[in-house]
């Protein structure tokens, strides 16, 4: 029973469906995760020991509601190098407690009450919530696929209305591995600087690419950095989930807004989680090669496991980190099959239905574990639904 003391906005909210297995999963030692969005490799050890060093050095104290100037600095010439765009970083960097906060806040410092934001459907199901939190109002386009996932330009089009404000792009995506190719950017770009929309682009899973593709942030098209405000993230990239270490790249009196509701919220990010974050930056980056070859190894096994099984078919990511298989022909919910999976085969597995209307009929599973269990959960999954179907 809800309590009379709490908000019936927030009560009313439900956590995805993953969080709430718990019931099913106490006390079992037996089970394979491929749920969590979060590497199972250590932060390499150069970062882990610039923060241990940073403690020392007295990185203990408030720092400013931007973040610490050294980390917008490398951030600014990563952005220069890789992603090709200029950012000021005095005035157009804000670093937030993990991209999560980053999101929350750009939606907190550029919505008004019942503005629209198109996101994606299937989606990462935390932009829903907070356009929500921040009074807009989400509105779903499709993302579908037939040999990969794509952007259907003309859901996208059609939902434009006088009160979209802004459009969300996650590319690479979670949860289908969807990455927008030059021509989808361009088409969107245009579509935004022909109607005055903002876009947020979700670019934390940018270094996730596979089969030599290569990431294009819309950002860097012309006429788009003043209307984009990029999001990324030290967790995938540097296996830093824990540290809680994103940021915004945005112009700079949205970036004014976005750290005014970070000094409200947070004061400030971490400054010895910061440390990290710049030894990451500055350090070596085959860490990060390592890591994503061994994703792209990952995802031959996953892919080919899955689509092995009856019942199943797979379309290969072409980014991030998780297979978006479809399982609708198997005369379940994605929510029943995720509790089918748990109960009978001590598999963890993500129900599509909490990515959006789309998702539904899929399941979500992470390659973020290492190839042998991942081989045993397929061969979980298969024998249970075996037994499923006959
Ligand atoms: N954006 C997307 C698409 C994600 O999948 C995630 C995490 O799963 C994030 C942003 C935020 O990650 P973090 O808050 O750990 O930086």
């Amino acid at each position: 029973m809800v309590s009379k003391y709490v908000s019936s906005k927030i009560s009313s909210i439900t956590l995805p469906s993953f969080s709430r297995l718990s019931e099913l999963t106490r006390g079992r030692t037996d089970l394979i995760s491929l749920a969590t969005g979060e590497p199972n490799f250590d932060t390499p050890e150069h970062i882990r020991e610039a923060a241990k060093k940073g403690l020392d050095q007295g990185y203990t104290k408030y720092e400013s509601s931007y973040g610490s100037s050294d980390l917008r600095k490398a951030i600014a010439s990563k952005m220069k190098l890789e992603v090709k765009v200029d950012a000021d970083p005095e005035r157009e960097i804000v670093i937030a407690n993990g991209g999560n906060m980053a999101v929350y806040l750009t939606f907190l410092a550029t919505l008004e009450q019942g503005e629209e934001v198109l996101i994606p459907d299937p989606t990462w199901p935390i932009y829903h919530t907070c356009i929500k939190l921040a009074g807009g109002v989400p509105v779903p386009y499709t993302l579908s696929g037939k040999e990969k996932f794509i952007l259907d330009f003309d859901s996208l089009k059609g939902h434009i209305t006088k009160r979209t404000k802004m459009i969300v792009l996650n590319s690479p995506g979670n949860p289908t591995g969807f990455v927008a190719d030059t021509k989808t950017l361009e088409s969107i770009a245009a579509l935004a600087i022909e109607n005055d929309i903002l876009i947020m682009s979700d670019e934390v899973y940018e270094k996730m690419l596979y089969d030599g593709i290569k990431h294009v942030s819309i950002a860097s098209l012309p006429e788009m950095r003043e209307r984009t405000v990029i999001i990324n993230s030290f967790s995938k990239t540097y296996a830093m989930t824990g540290w809680r270490v994103g940021y915004a790249v945005a112009p700079p009196e949205i970036a004014a807004e976005i750290a005014k509701m970070n000094f409200y919220t947070n004061a400030c990010p971490g400054a010895i989680a910061q440390r990290g974050a710049l030894a990451a930056l500055e350090g070596p980056q085959d860490c990060v090669r390592e890591m994503v070859k061994e994703y792209a190894r990952r995802r031959e096994v996953l892919v080919k496991g899955l689509s092995e099984i009856e019942g199943i078919s797979c379309l290969k990511p072409e980014g991030a980190f998780y297979a978006f298989p479809n399982v609708a022909s198997l005369g379940k919910s994605s929510s029943e099959i995720v509790e089918y999976l748990v109960t009978k085969a001590g598999v963890i597995t993500a129900s599509g239905s909490d990515c959006g209307k789309n998702g539904e009929g899929h399941i979500r599973l992470a390659y973020t574990i290492p190839v042998n269990k991942i081989e045993e959960g397929i061969r979980r999954i298969d024998k249970a639904i075996k037994l499923l179907r006959y």
